[in-house]
């Protein structure tokens, strides 16, 4: 792990900690910027946490992978309240997994949620494992075969080109048709294609490239944009 941003020099233990050198000290490390939240930001923004507490207005659900590099509110510069999450291995949008259900439902017929983004992001642990599988992991694979047609897809279009593919762009390819994959899985479900037709909600695929910060929109089939 190599950490260049400059830190004060106090920080030092946290930076060590950071790298694995101490065991539980990140837990302590949570605390201890909790405490720092509460004294520094909440106190200079009261009136905005306390409005917050209130009520939530968000108007994006983001379904994201659980990958602890892609921090929403941090890539996206937004604020407790704007956006409503829900992440997972993979950002895997699965008719059976109630937890997700839930999550839509609520987005969609309680919050009044006008905007779903998928987003999905190159270097993903969880679509490495459905490349390369050949671990002893019970969950993973039965997770993951939500997403087994992306890979199926991509392997289909290579093998019709003919070509040699640099195993890195099929893999980044392979995100890419995740996200368009999950964006199907998605409009399964009735009261989101309800409200689409209804024009009450839109949905949007996106790529989270970590070695620049950007997002891409991925092109779904049959639109201009994602
Ligand atoms: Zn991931």
């Amino acid at each position: 792990m190599v950490l260049t941003v400059p830190q004060a020099p106090d920080s030092e233990i946290h930076l060590y900690s950071r790298c694995g050198g101490e065991r539980g000290a990140m837990i302590t490390t949570l605390l201890e910027g909790n405490k720092r939240f509460v004294s520094e930001t909440f106190e200079k923004e009261k009136e905005f946490f306390i409005t917050l507490a209130k009520d939530q207005k968000p108007t994006v659900l983001w379904i994201g992978c659980s990958d602890s590099r892609v921090p929403v509110n941090t890539i996206t510069q937004t604020r407790a309240g704007e956006v409503f999450v829900h992440r997972n291995v993979g950002n895997i949008v699965a008719n059976n997994d109630w937890n997700l259900s839930a999550v839509l439902e609520f987005s969609i017929n309680h919050l009044q949620i006008p905007d779903i983004v998928i987003c999905g992001h190159y270097g993903c642990g969880g679509i490495h494992a459905l490349v390369n599988e050949n671990s002893d992991d019970k969950y993973i694979p039965i997770w993951l075969s939500n997403a087994y047609k992306a890979k199926e897809r991509v392997d289909e279009k290579i093998a019709a080109l003919h070509i040699e593919m640099d195993p890195e762009l099929r893999m980044n390819l392979i995100v890419e048709e995740n996200v368009r994959l999950q964006l199907e899985h998605l409009q399964e479900y009735p009261f989101v294609r309800k409200a689409m037709t209804d024009k009450k909600l839109k949905i949007h695929g996106w790529v989270y490239d970590m070695g620049n910060g950007e997002i891409k929109v991925v092109k779904m089939s049959g639109q201009p944009g994602g």
